[in-house]
């Protein structure tokens, strides 16, 4: 028994991170629409997170709702349901000037349809993770986009739907960041939607409450651990770990932070979320905070 779970808490990220991706590309071939085989894919993922934080918790007690169930809900299907829906088309349309400048500048299209699919997906968390490194570490560093990003940080305990506790400010702001250079070079809808299917997996990965070990992939991806302590309490930890699949730009400009790797110590997180006791914690009151100067103070650097 020990030895299958153990084999599971090794298996379950690098299938998921490789499944999730194929079984949309499988439906998108059998006739399914892309759109639609992307949000059936990731609802089918989200379960077996759900499924694994029962089987294999990281800490007991985080399987138990802190009064964030409804706020969690709305919060996720506002940011991750209907933002999407208008959010990426109007980035597309917004930057069609640049792309198009920039295709005709190059004599023709940038983004190499020609290459594997699987290269295509590499590059695209490559320069999705670029400008995503970027706008999540301002997040932290400019105190105006800060009020805003202070709502995800704001949970109490990590679990896979937490990943979705986002302001709508923050959200445009993150998938802009994200999505600049995809778009300015012109990648196409299916790659998109296979970014999506990793991205996924990375969000839940990050935020799940699974006893996951993930060995020699921590050299690639920004998960299970690594999120955690950007969630901590103590901002010495949390303002580290930015990428939003990689780790590989936080090693680059200095932010990787990884205790139970990096020393023998075998440290773990402690308490996370905000300084602030007095945060709202229901979806209204998240809201508005950014408008309310001084709740979103982490913060007192320490
Ligand atoms: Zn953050």
């Amino acid at each position: 028994m020990n030895a299958i779970k153990r084999f599971s808490q090794y298996a379950f990220f690098p299938l998921v991170v490789i499944g999730t991706p194929s079984a949309i590309y499988v439906l998108a071939q059998n006739g399914v629409s892309v759109p639609i085989a992307t949000y059936l894919v990731i609802v089918v993922l989200g379960l077996l997170f759900w499924l694994a934080e029962w089987l294999m918790p990281y800490r007991t007690e985080w399987n138990q709702p802190q009064g964030d169930l409804s706020n969690d809900v709305i919060s996720g299907t506002v940011a991750y349901i209907i933002m999407p829906i208008f959010l990426k088309p109007l980035y597309i349309a917004m930057l069609a000037w640049a792309t198009a400048w920039l295709a005709i500048a190059a004599g023709g299209s940038l983004w190499p349809s020609d290459w594997p699919l699987v290269a295509q997906v590499v590059l695209m968390l490559l320069l999705g993770d670029a400008g995503r490194y970027w706008g999540h570490r301002l997040a932290h560093e400019i105190p105006a986009l800060w009020r805003f990003h202070a709502v995800h940080h704001s949970a109490k305990r990590l679990w896979w739907w937490n990943a979705t506790r986002q302001h709508p400010v923050d959200k445009a702001w993150f998938t802009f960041t994200e999505m600049l250079f995809p778009v300015l070079l012109g990648a196409d809808g299916l790659v998109l939607a296979l970014y999506l299917g990793v991205t996924a997996t990375c969000g839940f990965a990050q935020h799940c409450n699974i006893n996951l070990k993930l060995g020699r992939l921590y050299w690639f991806f920004n998960v299970v651990e690594l999120h955690r302590w950007h969630h901590s309490k103590n901002v010495q930890e949390s303002d580290n770990n930015y990428g939003n699949n990689l780790i590989v730009y936080d090693r680059l400009f200095g932010t990787y932070y990884h205790p139970e790797r990096q020393s023998s110590s075998n440290r773990k997180v402690g308490d996370i979320g905000l300084l602030n006791t007095d945060y709202p914690q229901n979806y209204l009151g998240q809201l508005t905070a950014p408008l309310h100067k001084g709740l979103d103070k982490q913060k007192p650097k320490v």
